[in-house]
């Protein structure tokens, strides 16, 4: 038999662990250093705006099958919807005032780069094939030496695509990362790279339905509890939290769920893996809009990148930007707003009231160092396995790879001997 799994924090990548191993039969119980779950995936209710927002704006592209599959086991797959009912983007060039929708079709091949209503205009069929060179790209390579002559459909599809989903600018994104990425795509009938938004918030989506799996299996998640690890070289023998320690006995096992930059992590990893945090800012504009479908743009010729537009809130992201997240809050608000007005149409000169929140490390810069040196699951440490977006799943660190990578967790700590 085997013993408890203990999971050390309580983001996406712990509660897919937590859920998983739970349905495989196995005691479970989680400790998550904050007073709530979510980790880089949450919500909270802001008073200033009166509204629940989330930290930052979360797109699912169909090529998430592990993210559908989490949804689905914890009775949330209803939550999360189709940009425009069929997972079809809408794009906007503030430089020239050209709209296009990006209309990635259903099922395997990519037929949609071969039809010139689908994709962005004065871009060929020939911009996007080239693109299957990152299948074939080493861990070396950047985004751009791979894909430099890909036309009009480098700054239309190419760019944004890389920044959105790697967080990191294409001029040191890894190739082999967004190539992994790219495969994902053509290996889905929902159509990989349609696109789909929580309905409501973050939190209804991602989080509270496996809380509440979790209550309904008897799994408790203690808050509130900082845990530290103590070893004796060869296995995990004991963990701390602020007001106990929990000894773990033979059989038991320890999931450590966190990021690569929490004191706690920093033991297990190898010197060579010392990835560099990439900023992601998020503001939410309150405005007075009826409550439509969710909605969201993709901007070129901006600083805005993706507007999502849902009950009363507009939000703007931009990633991979560290300069812009080096400015002050009112700064960032100001220097986006003339982007919203000018891709909604908007004749509000007025900057409504907002929220800016800049995660600081919402993912780590996925470079060719860090596609080489990223860590595995197993550790040195025989009972204490790895998770989170950045371990090796070879994808990139979305949510897709946290929910992979809990579950891979999940399957080896079953296995243990
Ligand atoms: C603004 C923003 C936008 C994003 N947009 C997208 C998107 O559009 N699509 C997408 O797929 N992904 C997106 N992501 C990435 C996605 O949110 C992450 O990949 C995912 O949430 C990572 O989950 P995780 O569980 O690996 O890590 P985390 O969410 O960081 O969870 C780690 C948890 O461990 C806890 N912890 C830390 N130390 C301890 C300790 N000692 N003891 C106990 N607990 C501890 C932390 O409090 C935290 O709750 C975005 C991220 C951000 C920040």
């Amino acid at each position: 038999m085997t013993g408890t799994l203990h999971v050390i924090g309580a983001g996406v990548a712990g509660l897919a662990c937590a859920v998983s191993a739970t349905q495989a039969g196995r005691k479970v119980v989680v400790y998550e250093s904050a007073k709530h779950a979510g980790g880089r995936c949450r919500s909270f209710f802001d008073s200033q705006l009166n509204t629940t927002i989330d930290n930052g704006s979360h797109a699912i592209l169909g090529a998430n099958p592990a993210v559908f599959k989490y949804l689905a086991t914890i009775g949330a797959e209803e939550e999360l919807v189709p940009v425009e009912h069929t997972g079809e983007i809408p794009f906007l060039d503030l430089e020239n005032k050209a709209h296009w929708t990006l209309r990635p079709n259903a099922g395997l091949f990519p037929k949609w780069i071969f039809d010139r209503a689908r994709r962005a205009p004065d871009t060929t069929a020939k911009d996007y094939v080239k693109g299957l060179s990152l299948l074939a790209a080493d861990k070396s390579e950047t985004v751009d030496a791979t894909l430099s002559q890909t036309g009009a459909a480098w700054r239309t599809f190419w760019e944004p695509l890389t920044t959105a989903v790697m967080n990191t600018p294409p001029s040191s994104a890894s190739a082999h990362i967004l190539g992994k990425a790219l495969r994902q795509t053509m290996t889905t009938w929902r159509g990989g790279l349609r696109s789909y938004v929580p309905k409501t918030s973050l939190q209804q989506t991602f989080i509270d339905p496996a809380l509440k799996f979790l209550e309904s299996a008897g799994a408790p998640i203690y808050f509130d509890a900082p845990v530290s690890i103590g070893t004796d070289n060869a296995r995990v023998i004991e963990l701390q939290t602020r007001s106990e320690k929990i000894e773990i006995s033979d059989g038991e096992s320890v999931a450590l769920a966190v990021t690569p930059w929490a004191p706690v992590t920093k033991p297990f990893l190898d010197e060579a893996f010392n990835p560099e945090p990439s900023s992601i800012v998020n503001v939410h504009y309150k405005v007075d809009t009826a409550d439509a479908t969710p909605a969201m743009i993709g901007i070129v010729g901006g600083t805005s990148q993706w507007l999502f537009c849902r009950h009363g809130l507009i939000s703007v992201t931009v990633s991979a930007d560290q300069e812009l997240a080096r400015m002050e809050h009112d700064v960032i608000a100001e220097k986006l707003w003339p982007d919203v007005r000018m891709a909604l149409d908007l004749s509000d000169s007025l900057t409504p009231p907002n929220r800016v929140i800049i995660e600081r490390r919402a993912t780590p810069l996925q470079d060719p160092a860090f596609a080489i040196n990223r860590p595995g699951p197993r550790t040195n440490t025989e009972n204490l396995f790895l998770a989170g977006d950045w371990v090796d799943t070879g994808l990139p660190c979305t949510l897709e790879s946290a929910v992979r990578s809990g579950v891979k967790v999940a399957e080896l700590a079953q296995n243990l001997p």
